[in-house]
């Protein structure tokens, strides 16, 4: 019997990355490339190709060959394989996923990275068998995902769940989104920047950020903020809890609004520093809870799936569409 093969694949507006794995789920080839998305989306579309390539290579067969692949795209996607709008890619409906399938010579299905990462983390990590899990993603953004008796669910038109754009102060920072006020301009690395800039250059406090980042405060590395955090910098203890905090808020208002079993919660920011940050999230959270609607049956943990998320995630999602469609995946 021919062997089966699977692509996941992430694209994010500076890196591709594509992982090939067997039918048992196992990765047996990667591969990664910068996105170049500045050059546009036929450009990011052939270096998907050829990172894919790569990683059919290593293994010594073709993208034809592969049964089904996966991708996850910072982008609201329609069921049509159309990715609506990706702000950081320079994307207005673009045709992804026929893109794609013609390039790659295989059915492609594709999703939104941050819904990906919550299916991956519901079909492989602890969220397996989740009645109601969310996804929440710390990083440059904050992302989010919802999943429901085993569905992604992105509502009516497909937009769905940007968790990080609920507005939680009136008037607030601006958000990359446009709006103020959002979750995500105080509980991601782009919220971080705000705080870093009032304390470090308004505030004249003294960090070892002003070395660590040479004076650059927005969407400082993960690896950096973690360096600061073990090193006790009080400003970046002060900003990663403040941030840690207002994303407790927003877990609090998700678990008052849809009693879920389970919060799971990852991106660069949790991968780096979660076992420290976690406590502050649930302290938090379990503060921001409506009363009446028990706490405790939410579980608040952390992702398992790491880097590979939206990759391990969108070819989950993609094998339930491909199978769906009557063939077996
Ligand atoms: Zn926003």
């Amino acid at each position: 019997m021919a062997r089966s093969y699977y692509a996941g694949i992430d694209i994010g507006g500076t890196k591709i990355y594509v992982v090939i794995t067997d039918s048992k789920g196992a990765i047996i080839a990667s591969a990664r490339k910068k996105s170049k998305a500045e050059r546009g989306f036929a450009t990011v579309m052939e270096r998907v190709h050829s990172c894919v390539s790569e990683a059919c290579d290593m293994i010594g067969i073709a993208t034809a060959d592969i049964t089904v692949a996966g991708v996850g795209a910072p982008s609201p996607i329609l069921p049509n394989g159309v990715a609506v709008s990706a702000a950081n890619m320079g994307w207005r409906k673009v045709p992804l996923v026929g893109k794609l399938s013609s390039l790659l010579g295989c059915p492609v299905y594709a999703e939104n990275d941050c819904n990906a990462g919550t299916y991956g983390e519901y079909c492989l990590g602890p969220g397996k068998d989740a009645k109601l899990l969310v996804g929440l993603f710390m990083g440059t953004g904050l992302g989010g995902g919802i999943v429901v008796d085993g569905k992604l669910t992105s509502g009516v038109n497909f937009m769905g769940a940007e968790l990080g754009h609920m507005t939680i102060s009136r008037g607030g920072r601006i958000c990359g989104c446009g709006k103020k006020g959002c979750l995500e301009a105080y509980a991601s690395k782009t919220g971080m920047g705000y705080k870093f800039k009032e304390e470090i250059l308004c505030n004249k406090r003294e960090s070892i950020l002003v070395e660590l980042t040479g004076g650059v405060y927005d969407n400082v590395k993960s690896s950096i903020l973690k360096k600061a955090w073990l090193a006790k910098d009080e400003v970046t203890v002060e900003t990663l809890t403040e941030a840690a905090e207002y994303l407790g808020d927003g877990v609090g208002s998700i678990i008052t609004m849809l009693a879920p079993d389970m919060v799971v919660i990852g991106g660069g920011v949790f991968e780096a520093l979660g076992r420290q940050l976690l406590p502050i999230v649930r302290r938090t959270a379990k503060e921001a809870t409506y009363p009446v609607a028990s706490f405790r049956d939410t579980k608040i943990c952390l992702a398992s799936l790491g880097d590979n998320a939206v990759a391990l995630g969108a070819l989950e999602y993609a094998k339930s569409r491909f199978a769906a469609n009557g063939a077996v995946g």
